[in-house]
């Protein structure tokens, strides 16, 4: 309860700071939202995309979920939370910029690496599988080497499946090809406090500050 308490007094913190000192900000709120950007982030309670980047009420729409996965396009019967919240951000939003923020010490990448802690989960193995591939080839390829090189790499590989499966996407292909939207993969080096992004060029990740 000591929790939830905390998070009350902060929402009148929250009310009194911003509503009275942001007064134009918060009309222009309630008539509705127009962000430009959609983030694609982990639940990870470290990595809030909003806080990250110093970001106000209605500039993100955030989709968040472990391991900040985009499934491939696809039309079976599941229920499609991110799938669907990318459509609204894109074609009800026409967000102009898509990140996929990955970051490191991510407990849904350590959990791919290591399979046991899945074996007893009901959505987690489905879902996490969708890096599974790209995480086997790291697995396989390092070995050998120190198991945080194994996680940096399995997080650098699953953000790299998700850039390719937002491209599955009809929708989104067809604008980012028609340059009405770009796709961004970020990584925010926790330990560090640092943010990268995926460089398509070099194919590698670059400082961005
Ligand atoms: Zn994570």
């Amino acid at each position: 309860m000591q929790d939830i308490a905390r998070m009350i007094r902060g929402f009148r913190h929250f009310r009194r700071n911003y509503f009275s000192n942001d007064a134009r900000l918060f009309e222009r709120l309630k008539e509705g939202q127009n962000p430009r950007t959609l983030v694609i982030g982990c639940c990870d309670s470290r990595v809030d995309p909003a806080l990250l980047t110093e970001s106000a009420p209605g500039d993100l729409f955030v989709i968040r979920n472990v391991a900040n996965l985009v499934p491939p396009y696809d039309h079976d019967t599941g229920f499609h939370g991110v799938s669907s919240g990318i459509e609204y951000a894109v074609k009800a939003l026409e967000v102009r910029d898509i990140v996929v923020l990955g970051h490191s010490g991510c407990g849904g990448i350590a959990a791919l690496l290591d399979h046991a802690m899945l074996e007893q989960t009901e959505y987690l193995r489905p879902w996490l599988s969708i890096a599974q591939p790209a995480l086997n080839a790291v697995r396989e390829e390092l070995q050998h080497k120190p198991r945080e090189l194994q996680c940096r790499a399995g997080e650098e590989a699953a953000l790299l499946v998700s850039l390719e499966n937002l491209l599955s996407f009809p929708w989104i292909r067809e604008r980012v090809e028609a340059g009405q939207l770009t796709v961004h993969g970020w990584y925010f080096d926790l330990h560090r406090g640092e943010l990268l992004a995926f460089d398509p060029e070099q194919r590698e990740f670059v400082h961005l500050a």
